[in-house]
């Protein structure tokens, strides 16, 4: 029998794997601190357990981590990891330091099926689901080897914000998603707060429903367009779940959500969504004068990166800025986000770029290199 991956467990399955094994809970947070807290995955060293456990653990149970296939550090303190998740295929992870925070950029797919136009990953399509050990190997990885790296006191904690904006629609991948997003959120393992985990999706509205009631935490919706018309366009997936089914989903997840507001991300694209005229259209869209509900939302504009199969161009900034401006007039807040990791191809929509070529992908999974770029 091959034994399990104890990081496809939250808390609840590995107290209920553990029972099965004759132990009782306590031994199961024991196990969980050890693993998610320190970082261990020898049973061996988890000094604390009675050795009657470790015992039981050894042959039955592995702690199974992602094999890093590279790793790039970009000038501006951005790392980005490319992990290996066998059959040719490979995810990413990006860590995004900030002076008050520590952000990890998270995959929830090899790939995409959603196919955005704008979207490397996209243009990829989709290999398959990863599963909650993968998803949550990213994290246990990261944080445990940047608490070594950045020489961090005991105690501190490396990644102080998740964000699920990698590879993947996150909610395509609802079953593995939820048990990876209760292990970051527990006393136990990461003990992030709610707010500060965030699911960012392109409107898989049935999933943003079950969210709600399942594990509520901040939440991400990528816009892009403020009509159904072009929105059709850039976002597939829309053809499915139409803009007023999803500020109907949006709304009514705020009354569960961690934050009182939606984050609507909107990638700028030169001359497709990015007239004032438009930026208007999604005041009246939000504002609830469409007919619509009324969403509370913040707008976090993200300039496009672009990649050759596109044949899209990133929105001048003076643009981006106006666009920006007609709606802080209306009273929104608008962000517009910096570009991070550019120099690594790190950045937003640019995760795919190394992997869409699944020969290169190949070779390089036999051949697995570290590269450290920049420092
Ligand atoms: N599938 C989810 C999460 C991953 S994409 C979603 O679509 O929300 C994370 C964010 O990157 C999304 O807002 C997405 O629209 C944006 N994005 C994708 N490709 C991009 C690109 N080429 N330039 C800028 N942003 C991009
Ligand atoms: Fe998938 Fe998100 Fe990319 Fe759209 S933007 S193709 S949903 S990863």
């Amino acid at each position: 029998m091959n034994p399990v991956n104890l990081l496809d467990f939250d808390l609840d399955a590995l107290t209920a794997w553990c029972g099965e094994l004759g132990e009782k809970r306590f031994r199961a947070v024991q196990l969980f601190r050890w693993i998610h807290q320190k970082g261990e995955s020898d049973f061996a060293r988890m000094s604390d357990l009675a050795k009657s456990l470790r015992g039981k653990l050894a042959g039955a149970a592995m702690v199974q981590p992602l094999q890093v296939i590279s790793e790039q550090a970009s000038s501006d303190g951005t790392i980005k990891w490319l992990f290996d998740v066998g059959g040719g295929n490979a995810v990413e992870s990006v860590f995004i330091p900030e002076d008050d925070r520590g952000t990890l950029c998270v995959s929830s797919q090899a790939g995409c099926a959603v196919g955005c136009r704008f979207c490397s990953t996209g243009h990829q399509g989709f290999s398959r689901n990863l599963s909650t050990g993968e998803i949550l190997a990213q994290l246990w990885f990261a944080e445990h080897h940047l608490r070594t790296r950045l020489a961090l006191p005991a105690g501190e904690r490396a990644i102080t914000n998740v964000v699920m904006m990698g590879m993947g629609e996150p909610l395509q991948n609802y079953s593995a998603l939820v048990p990876a997003l209760r292990v970051m959120l527990d006393d136990h393992g990461y003990g992030l707060s709610r707010r500060r985990v965030t699911v960012s999706t392109s409107g898989v509205v049935p999933m943003i429903e079950r969210l709600q009631a399942d594990c509520p935490v901040a939440m991400a919706v990528s816009l892009h367009a403020p009509t159904d018309g072009l929105r059709d366009q850039l976002v597939p997936l829309n053809r499915k779940y139409p803009l007023a089914e999803l500020l109907s989903a949006c709304r009514a997840y705020l009354s569960a959500a961690p934050r009182d507001f939606i984050t609507f991300e909107y990638c700028m694209l030169d001359g497709v969504n990015d007239s004032p005229a438009q930026a208007q259209q999604l005041i009246d869209l939000v504002s609830g004068r469409g007919g619509q509900p009324r969403v509370p939302c913040k707008f976090n504009l993200i300039p496009f990166n672009p990649f050759p199969a596109s044949g899209l161009k990133r929105s001048p900034r003076d643009r981006v800025m106006a666009f920006a401006k007609v709606l802080q007039d209306a009273g929104i807040v608008t962000t517009v986000r910096k570009t991070r990791g550019d120099d690594i191809d790190a950045a937003c929509g640019q995760l795919a770029g190394e992997v869409q070529d699944r020969t290169n992908a190949q070779n390089r999974l036999t051949r697995p290199v570290i590269r450290i770029e920049a420092s």
